[in-house]
């Protein structure tokens, strides 16, 4: 029987995973479809700490720490650049936005600039437009390949004798004696005394049987990515409302997201062809891109995408053991900025698997927090 059966082969799955495996666990992750299916492989890469909520701020940290060795430490080229985060300012009002922004993370003990006009901004960006007015920097940011990290992540649990299954989804969790004991797939029961949802957008679905609540409103993002050009932008650049976001990957390609959309459609029936933005999306988004970085416009288009947001109540994920289900760990609804965080998640998921004491305060991300208090709906105001 495997300790620990791990749901999802996204970055959160595939940290925990590994964590696991190299502590000598005997761990089994199953994956309905592939590594890196969904958002893991969907999402713009940003590996921020700026723009963060104070509670995710230590996580963030954390995990940028971790982000500057993790070549080394999963033997895999993952493109990690830390080159920094730009939030640009567009009209004197974002302007407040992001001067509020930095005044609040300095307090926080974040390495955050505040530069106060286009020439500042240019400066470190000469490709960012003239019209942009100020912006936020945070030179300890970065990016990373999300594909190569996710991999490299099941990979190296692979190495440490996990076993990775793709293609097997989970279809129920089943308990006895408010005690996990195994999972229903379809391919069979596996039998486990600890189990670790990591299924993103599907979270919900696999928690609701065991009356455990997880309330997430399921978000579009349309992505686009250009062909490959010169080296032109190095950091990672967002807005004050997030409607969008980008960066240059490492072979040259651009690629970049606008904002969220409503997606009323069913997370357990996605395709590709549901999520498929249309040239008025795309068009919007190239718009509103190239507006601040005037190299998006002239740059053809290789692939568009859209890719789904489980986004929760305020805007930050849950990580937690439910007392009323013992052996369960569930690690989702990170609401758009959970690829950053994948490698100390994947720790934090260990730490409450093992039931030791996590190795960061996660108060903040207990399951039971959205029954306990009304809380209206986040919007999301700053991402990339
Ligand atoms: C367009 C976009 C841009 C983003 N930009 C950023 C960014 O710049 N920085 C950042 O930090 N974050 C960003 N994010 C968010 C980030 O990508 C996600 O928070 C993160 O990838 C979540 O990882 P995960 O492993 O929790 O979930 P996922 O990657 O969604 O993995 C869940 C996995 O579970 C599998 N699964 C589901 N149900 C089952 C089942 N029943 N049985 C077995 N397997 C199952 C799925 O197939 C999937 O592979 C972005 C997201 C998007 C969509």
């Amino acid at each position: 029987m495997p300790d620990i059966v791990v749901i999802g082969g996204g970055i959160t799955g595939a940290a925990a995973a590994d964590a696991l495996a190299r502590e000598g666990h005997a761990v089994t992750l199953i994956e309905k479809s592939a590594i890196a299916a969904m958002a893991s492989g969907w999402t713009l890469g940003g590996v921020r700490q700026s723009g963060r909520d104070p509670a995710e701020l230590p996580l963030a940290r954390e995990a940028v720490a971790i982000w500057a060795g993790l070549t080394d430490m999963l033997g895999t080229d993952v493109e990690y650049r830390r080159k920094g985060n730009l939030r640009l300012a567009r009209t004197p009002a974002e302007v407040d936005v992001i001067r509020a922004l930095v005044a609040s993370q300095q307090t926080q003990g974040l390495d955050l600039e505040f530069l106060p006009d286009n020439a500042a901004v240019r400066a470190i960006a000469p490709a960012i437009s003239p019209s942009v007015l100020a912006a936020s920097f945070c030179p300890t940011d970065g990016h990373a390949n999300p594909i190569k990290a996710t991999q490299a992540f099941a990979q190296s649990a692979r190495r440490h004798r996990a076993t990775i299954r793709e293609g097997v989804a989970a279809r129920a969790i089943r308990v006895a004696h408010e005690r996990v004991t195994g999972v229903e797939t379809d391919i069979g029961f596996i039998a486990a005394d600890r189990i670790i949802v990591a299924a993103g957008v599907n979270a919900p679905e696999l928690l609701q049987p065991l009356g455990l609540d997880l309330p997430l409103s399921i978000k579009v993002v349309c992505v686009v990515q250009s062909e490959p050009l010169p080296p032109c932008f190095d950091q990672v650049f967002g807005v004050a409302n997030a409607d969008c976001a980008g960066r240059q990957e490492v072979d040259g390609r651009l690629r970049y997201t606008g904002g969220l959309d409503e997606w009323r459609g069913d997370p357990a029936q996605w395709t590709t062809d549901l999520l498929a933005p249309s040239a008025n999306e795309v068009r919007n988004v190239v718009g509103l891109v190239a507006h601040v970085l005037p190299v998006a416009r002239e740059t053809p288009i290789s692939r568009t995408w859209g890719g789904l947001i489980d986004l929760t109540p305020d805007a930050l994920p849950v990580i937690d053991s439910p007392d009323s289900v013992a052996g369960l760990v569930v690690a989702a609804g990170f609401s758009g900025h959970g690829f950053c965080l994948g490698p100390v998640s994947g720790l934090l998921c260990a730490d409450l698997a093992l039931g030791r004491a996590p190795r960061l305060d996660l108060c903040a991300f207990r399951l039971g927090r959205f029954g306990e208090r009304p809380m209206a709906p986040t919007e999301l105001t700053l991402h990339g």
